[in-house]
């Protein structure tokens, strides 16, 4: 059976090793990305390049698009010269990026509209599990469209799911990044805290991982605590954005508003660019800075 001819946008943390996936498996694959020179590396393993979106959308069967947001999404789909400019008849577009369920509705009627085929197509697992072709899908749309699209996540993923119409994927995302959210600040806080009881950090890792507890997150994570390497698989921006996403959908029980004010500060105090698991470094000055507030407030008692 050939190979579906794909197009790809979004070259970012996840986007660059999900192309090398495909080629490496022996798909066709034409990027565009924003920085065309992220482009560079991938047409050295075999992809070819587009001029323009509306290019893309003209010489693809397939088109994934992997970027940031809903303001992305808004700019690869719907400006001037992009994806929905000019399509090729038939055309399948599949977002896998995390966006609002809002955007994919949007997106799935407008496509409709122009005769375009649309899934979305959300995925769980951060850079190595991309690398590894190890990913989870979530997928939304017409199950003839999600069949047809089997052999991408094939290559992508070790497992794909059909949820039912768009949104749906994009709902389950959300819920999956909630859980996240929360499994990343309950391993920040539960470090800190054993450490402040003079417990070794390793000790306590190794603890946690062991027991039931432990997941594929923790061991992820507790890799880059020790090792202090918060450099980004999937930086905190992502997470505090997906946080926002849930808001909007109501989101709210008890756990949700703290979780999401502790993310957002720590957003605007500069740790977007780093991991998630960052919020440890932001939770241990937070809480220090408190004990100074607490410990002046103490002293100057009258
Ligand atoms: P990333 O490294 O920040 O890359 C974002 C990509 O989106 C880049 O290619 C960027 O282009 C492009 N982009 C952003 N704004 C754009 C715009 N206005 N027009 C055109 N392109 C634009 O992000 P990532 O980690 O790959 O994540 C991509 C998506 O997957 C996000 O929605 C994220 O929440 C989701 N996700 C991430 C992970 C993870 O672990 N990292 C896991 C699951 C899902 P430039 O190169 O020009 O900036």
């Amino acid at each position: 059976m050939t190979k579906l001819k794909i197009g790809w946008v979004g070259l970012g943390n996840m986007g660059t090793p999900m192309v090398k996936n495909l080629l490496s498996k022996g798909f066709s694959v034409c990027v565009y990305n924003r920085t065309r020179e992220k482009e560079e590396e991938l047409i050295k393993l075999g992809a070819s390049s587009a001029d323009s979106l509306q290019h893309l959308s003209q010489v693809s069967e397939v088109i994934v698009t992997m970027i940031t947001d809903d303001e992305a999404v808004e700019q690869v789909y719907y400006s001037s010269n992009s994806l929905l400019t000019n399509p090729s008849p038939g055309i399948l577009l599949i977002d896998m990026s995390t966006v609002s369920t809002q955007i994919s509705k949007k997106l799935a009627k407008d496509c409709s509209d122009k005769d375009v085929r649309f899934l979305e197509a959300k995925v769980s697992g951060s850079v190595k599990p991309a690398e590894e072709g190890q990913l989870v899908i979530m997928a939304g749309g017409a199950m003839s469209d999600y069949q047809k699209s089997v052999p991408v996540f094939d290559a992508l993923g070790k497992r794909s799911f059909y949820m039912g119409e768009v949104g749906i994927a994009s709902a389950a995302k959300l819920c999956l990044n909630y859980f996240l959210a929360l499994t990343m600040q309950g391993l920040a806080e539960t470090t800190l805290f054993a450490q402040r009881m003079n417990i070794d950090t390793e000790d306590m890792l190794n603890l946690v991982n062991e027991s039931a507890l432990g997941s594929g997150v923790t061991r992820l994570k507790s890799h880059a605590i020790l090792s202090n390497d918060f450099s980004p698989a999937f930086a905190l921006k992502h997470i505090a954005k997906d946080l926002r996403l849930v808001q909007k959908e109501g989101m709210t029980f008890p756990l949700f508003s703290p979780l999401l004010a502790t993310f957002q500060a720590a957003f605007q105090m500069g740790y977007g660019e780093d991991d998630a698991i960052s919020i440890i470094k932001f939770l241990d000055k937070m809480v220090a800075g408190l004990r100074v507030t607490e410990s002046f407030a103490t002293h100057n008692l009258p």
